[in-house]
């Protein structure tokens, strides 16, 4: 049995869940996964996560406005979200960032929304979730014009190469990795699952995206994160009960919780 792990990444209260969470939560718990953050990705759904995260031990939300839906981030949706933010276990500023790959919104109301809510950030104090698709150069600029090392936070979901990562470090975040690494076709990620300091690393699953291999086509769910853990602790040859506890630490320090 792993130490408890923290799956940083979840999106629990959405409507893939709707049906079964609490069987999948026992499932969670049975694989060792015992804390979560739920991660919001417009107003309402973050309003979701916070009231799931009131009523369920090991549950903290994170509360923002995705890329996807950047044009719906106007004066009022960005003032309900710094109200928001203010809720009991309310504890990182996100998903927020670019993405490039998909375009659902304009670049530009992209770039303004994302700038936005890293002030919203800075003001309240909470480190970011940032989702970064296909737009890593303007996506490391904003954050570093934003000085996004004054809050930290974390780019999740990594998807670029070690020069990447090395420039997401020196900007002071935290590196995610999720369930891509255990693809065959992973590309660059076993380099960066080796090269980030043991320090600055976290996992999570992004449910109900992106389950590792072997559950591909599948809706994902946290109980899977041990999967992506275990191959991340072979590829950097450590100890996977030594891993898993300095992750926990990792996430714990980086959202600011006491791991209750
Ligand atoms: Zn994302
Ligand atoms: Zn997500």
């Amino acid at each position: 049995m792993t130490p408890p792990l923290f799956d940083t990444h979840a999106h629990l209260h959405f409507p893939d869940f709707a049906e079964d969470l609490p069987a999948v939560l026992d499932r969670a718990r049975a694989a060792g996964v015992t804390r979560f953050l739920t991660v919001g990705s417009d107003v309402d759904n973050s309003r979701a996560g916070i009231a799931l995260a009131a009523r369920l031990p090991g549950v903290w939300a994170s509360v923002g406005i995705h890329p996807h839906d950047a044009a719906s981030a106007d004066a009022s949706a960005l003032a309900e979200l710094e109200r928001l933010a203010g809720a009991p276990r309310v504890a990182a500023i996100g998903e927020i960032g670019l993405d490039f790959f998909r375009d659902l919104s304009p670049r530009p109301a992209q770039e303004v929304a994302f700038r936005a809510q890293l002030e919203l950030a800075r003001r309240v104090g909470k480190p970011v979730v940032i989702h970064c698709r296909d737009a890593h150069a303007e996506t490391l600029d904003i954050l570093a014009e934003g000085r996004v090392g004054d809050v930290g936070g974390v780019m999740h979901c990594f998807s670029g190469d070690v020069g990447i990562a090395r420039r997401c470090l020196d900007l002071g975040l935290a590196i995610s990795l999720a369930g891509p690494v255990t693809y065959p076709s992973a590309r660059a990620l076993p380099d960066v699952a080796r090269f980030v300091p043991g320090d600055r690393l976290v996992v999570e699953t992004d449910c109900p995206y992106l389950p590792p291999q072997g559950h591909r086509g599948q809706r994902n769910e946290p109980a899977y994160l041990v999967l992506t853990v275990a191959r991340v602790a072979a590829l950097r040859g450590e100890p996977l009960v030594a891993l898993a506890e300095r992750l926990t630490a990792n996430a714990c320090r980086l959202l600011g919780v006491d791991g209750r």
